[in-house]
């Protein structure tokens, strides 16, 4: 169901402060140098990532049951994302999203999607180990490439091994 004008509005003063936190979180990241992942490729608009989208959540929120009540009522009151799942090791909450058109694979509120929507898939690239869906355009590479594949190179392995040690590394 489409964003009333309301909702639009609510979504867009959210959705700036979470991308604004996002902005100075990852600026300061790359101060320190904590990413080790370059983001290549773009989106192909296929739509998997929207078909289950998952949070997940801090410890705080995790064990206050009224704190992660009020979090998933927000979830599906502004977001439309209804709770399928929840993963206690994890902490993760799947949802279900109703502004999902499965069968044309569309956004019905594109433009008010909410600030995760539209900075997937980059969150996953803080992680040590981004695990992307394998229809998604976008693919990680090492920041040092360049050198893992020179030290693979100076290695005495056979063609065979260095490519399987690249592909394994992700330097395709
Ligand atoms: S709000 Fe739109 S972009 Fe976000 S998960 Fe739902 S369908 Fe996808
Ligand atoms: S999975 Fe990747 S390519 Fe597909 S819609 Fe999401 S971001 Fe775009």
């Amino acid at each position: 169901m489409k964003d009333s004008a309301r909702l639009a509005l609510l979504k867009r003063l959210v959705r700036w402060l979470v991308l604004s936190e996002l902005a100075v979180r990852r600026a300061l990241g790359r101060i320190r140098e904590r990413s080790h992942w370059a983001r290549l490729g773009a989106c192909r608009g296929c739509g998997r990532c929207c078909e289950r989208p998952s949070i997940r959540v801090g410890a705080f929120l995790w064990l206050l049951p009224r704190s992660r009540r009020l979090f998933v009522w927000w979830q599906r009151r502004i977001n439309g994302f209804e709770l399928v799942s929840a993963d206690a090791k994890t902490r993760t909450l799947e949802f279900r999203c109703t502004h999902f058109d499965s069968e044309r694979r569309v956004c019905d509120s594109y433009a008010t999607r909410p600030a995760m929507c539209r900075d997937y898939p980059r969150l996953l690239f803080d992680q040590a180990w981004p695990e992307l869906f394998a229809e998604c355009g976008f693919r990680a590479r090492p920041r040092n490439a360049e050198a893992l594949e020179a030290g693979i190179e100076a290695t005495g392995l056979s063609d065979e091994q260095k490519a399987e040690l690249k592909r394994k590394l992700r330097l395709e």
